[in-house]
């Protein structure tokens, strides 16, 4: 009786190249950097300062809308919207808005 020793050895070395090869090809990990940035919060569209005019945008978790302005708000942070809801643009857009057309709830 022989035994099948080289037989089995040559299977070992194809099975631990091929797990070589596996780890290999996952991409590398990207580390993001910490920053203050965060994702549009549900919240706001709840809130009676924001909900009239502020909409998410679809393409940037972290990005919105005012919808009286026509306006991209990168970077959403509630300061940014108390900030952008305070200023006379917006102001003068919203009351504009408001007097020509009545700003649905979504419904
Ligand atoms: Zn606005």
């Amino acid at each position: 009786m022989e035994p099948d020793s080289i037989a089995g050895v040559g299977y070992k070395v194809e099975s631990s190249v091929s797990d070589v090869e596996q780890g290999s090809s996952s991409p590398p990990l990207k580390k993001a950097k910490a920053w203050y940035k965060q994702p549009f919060n549900p919240d706001w569209e709840r809130n009676d300062d924001f909900r009239l005019w502020l909409r998410p945008d679809p393409a940037d978790k972290y990005a919105a809308k005012c919808i009286v302005c026509s306006t991209r708000l990168a970077n959403v942070n509630k300061s940014a919207l108390v900030k952008h809801a305070n200023s006379a643009k917006h102001v003068r857009n919203y009351e504009t808005r408001k007097s020509t057309v009545h700003i649905s709830d979504g419904k």
